[in-house]
């Protein structure tokens, strides 16, 4: 059950069509008012409860008194030189805002949205975990992000296409909410979007994997890998001194089997740090014959890190290697660099900062 309270107020936004119809009971309201309601919410914009033209006027006094909206609100977008890339800022009751991608790519659009404010995971090559994690974002704000942007492609004769949970923080810990987003996005009342069109991504948490891996909902799975043996990733990931890198390309495995969906593996190439011919061999031994592939992503810059790209001709190296092998790899191509919203970029922004 939902139980973000807000000024007193419970945030109906982000509630399942069950908890509307309980709502509504409570009002003393006839049930159907509930399809009516979730229209309105997840498809038709709803900011205010007396836009409801078509509700007993009574009815939406009675909701506005002890309801509130909440779908976050846009600070701040940017928008790449090229035009296909936005990054949006969105501010959430508490002051509390987060970074929300929109790639417009050819075979449609795709949103990266954020699943916490900041993180604490530690990798040492992103600027999203170096002021710490601030919060975790209830279902609600993740559907405020993804509904911003969608309401915003409408206007367009567009829409959402693709949702990777890829933007900061890490999905896995804070999953009853991150699953309750991934559920709510799949009804027909709110964006009926396909299990298969969503993408989480995770630094490896093996708990998380497993449950998700029994939770009836077939969605892709990244993990977050950038290393071909625990010594380097160590080095690079925290997290990687609490599960072994053999386990959770085994945690992987059995996800995969039991949803039939392609594991996605991402690894970042840092020059001298995973990129030589030995980390590609390695990489081959520990992937080879699974139904996986490896998303290379050359490093993007931030600052406060010394850490360089590999130079074209070695990322080609690299992938070549892996494909020579039997593993399927693409090196993914960057979007939104000018703006930092590229991978790795997305940060936790003080407002008073803007
Ligand atoms: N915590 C989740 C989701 C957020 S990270 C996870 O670890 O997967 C999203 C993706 O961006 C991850 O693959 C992450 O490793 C990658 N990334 C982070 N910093 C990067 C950087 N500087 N350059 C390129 N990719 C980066």
């Amino acid at each position: 059950m939902i139980n973000d309270s807000i000024n007193g107020k419970i945030n109906i936004f982000g509630m399942t069509i069950d908890e509307l119809r309980n709502v509504i009971s409570d009002l003393g309201e006839s049930r159907f008012r509930a399809v009516q309601l979730s229209e309105w919410l997840y498809k038709r914009g709803l900011q205010f409860f007396p836009d409801m033209n078509n509700m007993p006027k009574s009815f939406i006094e009675k909701l506005d008194k002890k309801y509130t909206i909440q779908r976050g609100e846009k600070v701040v977008q940017f928008t790449s030189g090229d035009k296909k890339t936005s990054k949006f800022l969105i501010k959430f009751h508490d002051n509390v805002a987060v970074e929300t991608v929109l790639m417009r790519q050819s075979y449609g659009n795709s949103i990266c949205i954020s699943s916490q404010a900041g993180c604490n995971m530690g990798c040492a090559f992103c600027a999203s975990t170096i002021n710490g994690m601030e919060r975790n974002l209830t279902a609600s704000e993740m559907l405020a992000q993804t509904l911003y942007i969608n309401d915003l492609l409408k206007k367009e004769g567009e829409k959402v296409d693709t949702i990777v949970i890829m933007g900061s923080g890490e999905p896995l810990i804070n999953y009853d909410n991150v699953v309750r987003f991934m559920r709510l996005i799949h009804e027909d009342y709110c964006m009926k979007l396909g299990y298969r069109n969503i993408t989480l991504s995770t630094c490896g948490i093996i708990p998380g994997i497993e449950r998700l891996t029994h939770e009836g909902i077939p969605v892709n799975l990244s993990i977050s890998l950038h290393a071909s043996n625990q010594e380097v990733r160590k080095q690079i990931m925290p997290i990687a001194n609490k599960y072994d890198i053999n386990d959770v390309v085994k945690a992987a495995e059995i996800y995969a089997s039991a949803t039939g969906r392609r594991i996605t593996y991402e690894y970042i190439l840092i020059e001298n740090v995973n990129d030589t011919v030995d980390h590609a061999k390695e990489l081959v031994n520990l992937l080879r014959g699974q139904l996986a592939s490896v998303n290379l992503i050359p490093l993007n810059p931030v600052t406060e890190r010394d850490w360089k790209q590999p130079s074209a001709g070695r990322v080609e190296f690299f992938k070549n290697y892996l494909l020579k092998n039997n593993v399927t790899a693409t090196v993914r191509k960057e979007m939104g660099q000018d703006i930092k919203a590229a991978c790795g970029q997305l940060r936790n922004r003080n407002l008073t900062s803007l």
